[in-house]
């Protein structure tokens, strides 16, 4: 094993596989460490389709679309009574994306990244990293040897990129600087079950979400036959329900007789696995970058699983770190230059989407519970201008949309509680028109005729916040062609 590496990448999920492909296809030297040996479990089984210009980008697209996954075209929401079928992409450019086996995906993700070049270590622990003032320059990494004893070494970088997940290694042992939301503090419990019915509303290989008094319910089919269910409440009413004696098991199979939907597709089904639990509460990174370092993914920020997220930001906050280094090490741009690209433009990708959540979550009427205001976005998860600014990001342009009247009177009015109180907030329309802060209770009689208006806003809304962040007025980009990389607006 190498002493020093140009890069170390620490964990070899999607963010930590695509980060180091990219940078291997731009000839630099990549040492990827992964504490577990690969094939092995991990949940975030539905993906956007986002995610398939950069497995494009990485050279493994064919390889993804050989494997037999199932194609996914779309989301079902039996969303607080109201039924909405969200179809990616406009019906003359329809986009699909894939259900996957996590531990499938991400081991050919990994095979695929040691064939362009990086050095994969599996069952490879990172334990500290070994500072130069402020700058990350070394890592103890820890791995068992043939006499079962772990033994410990030290590698030496030019730059790290922590791509650890959750577990968040640089935060978790140098940095401390996680914090989390007070909105989205939630529990997720799931298991997977076999002989379920066929979803037979909505886009082909959906997502089916249904929504409970006390959080919301997924049905994600895999090409293997099971469905993959899963159930997400607060934390305060789960707590509250243990202290009355109900098990964890006994919650989530209350809440799938709840909903006639997940209730239904399950009615012939039976459980073949133990449920599995996980606190999937939201956060952020202070800083996303540093000296000498990147947090991709999960490392750097967490989002409630709503909107299936999770490995689309991992995927994109990769390739904008392969680029941005990529272009350091050509002398092209100066670290901080390329980090403050960074940090801007992750961060406001996770914001969009962090906006476009709280607001889907806003939009279920029908449901009136804890669990439901906890949702709200407060002030303190987010400051006022970076909320302003990620939705005038979501809805500029939203012209295309069929009733655009309709969608910004609805974007405008049922935006989450911190915009609607924020004194400061009032912006004019794509007609000019100016809107003022709206009364999200004031809609009661408009509900049914905004149904479509609504399905078609989350759909436009995601599919925007999904796209690059608008670089212009900031000067920087991303290019793929020629090289990887980043370059000025001329
Ligand atoms: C309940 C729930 C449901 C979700 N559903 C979805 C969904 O449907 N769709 C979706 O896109 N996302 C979903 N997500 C989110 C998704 O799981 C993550 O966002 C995604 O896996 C992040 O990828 P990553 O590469 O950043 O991290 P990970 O995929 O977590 O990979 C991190 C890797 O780092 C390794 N590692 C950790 N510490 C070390 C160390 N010290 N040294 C070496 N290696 C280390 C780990 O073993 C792991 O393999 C869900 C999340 C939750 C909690």
């Amino acid at each position: 094993m190498d002493r020093s590496t140009q890069v170390l990448v620490i964990g070899g999920g999607p963010g930590g596989s695509t980060v180091a492909g990219l940078l291997a296809r731009e000839g630099l030297d990549v040492t990827l460490m992964e504490k577990q040996h690969f094939p092995r479990y991990h949940i975030g089984e539905s993906l956007l389709p986002s995610c398939l210009p950069i497995l494009e980008l990485l050279g493994v697209r064919e390889k993804i679309d050989a494997c037999g996954f199932q194609q996914k075209w779309g989301a079902y929401f039996d969303w607080g009574g109201e039924n909405w079928d969200v179809t990616f992409g406009a019906s003359e450019d329809r986009l699909y994306s894939y259900q996957v086996d996590r531990a499938v995906f991400d081991k050919l993700l990994l095979d695929h990244v040691k064939e362009l070049g990086v050095k994969v270590l599996e069952g490879a622990e990172v334990k500290r990293l070994g500072f130069d003032g402020e700058r990350p320059r070394s890592a103890v990494w820890s791995q068992e040897g043939p006499d079962g004893e772990a033994d410990e070494y030290e590698i030496g970088f030019d730059y790290v990129v922590d791509a650890s997940g959750r577990a968040g290694l640089l935060n978790s042992r140098h940095l401390h600087g996680r914090r989390y939301h007070e909105v989205f503090q939630n529990i997720a419990i799931w298991g997977y079950w076999e002989g379920a019915k066929t979803l037979t509303a909505g886009p082909d290989g959906a997502i089916a979400i249904g929504s409970v008094d006390d959080g919301w319910l997924w049905g994600i089919p895999l090409a293997d036959g099971r469905l993959s269910v899963g159930l997400v409440t607060h934390k305060e009413v789960f707590n509250a329900k243990r202290q009355e004696g109900i098990t964890s098991e006994e919650v989530y199979h209350d809440a799938i007789r709840e909903s006639s939907m997940i209730g239904d597709l399950l009615a012939p089904a039976e459980l073949v696995t133990p449920l599995r639990m996980e606190k999937d509460y939201s956060y952020a990174s202070e800083r996303f970058a540093g000296p000498g370092y990147f947090l991709v993914g999960d490392a750097a920020c967490f989002l409630d699983p709503l909107l299936s997220t999770g490995v689309h930001l991992a995927m994109y906050s990769a390739m904008l770190t392969a680029a941005s280094l990529a272009s350091v090490f050509r002398g092209e741009f100066g670290e901080e230059e390329a980090q403050g690209l960074y940090e801007r433009s992750y961060r406001q990708a996770y914001l969009r989407l962090l906006v476009v959540v709280s607001n889907l979550y806003q939009q279920n009427r029908g449901q009136d519970s804890y669990f439901w205001e906890a949702q709200r976005l407060t002030l303190r998860d987010c400051s006022a201008e970076e909320l302003k600014q990620s939705f005038v990001d979501i809805v500029s342009g939203i012209e295309d949309l069929r009733d655009a009247q309709a969608t910004l009177d609805l974007a405008v009015r049922t935006t989450s509680k911190a915009m609607t109180e924020w004194e400061g907030w009032n912006w004019k329309s794509s007609t000019g028109e100016e809107w003022q802060k709206g009364d999200p209770d004031s809609l009661t009689n408009e509900e049914r005729e905004m149904e479509d208006a609504r399905a078609q806003f989350f759909n436009t809304a995601l599919q925007r916040s999904l796209g690059p962040v608008p670089e212009q007025a900031r000067g920087l980009y991303v290019v793929t062609e020629p090289r990887l990389g980043l370059a000025h607006y001329k």
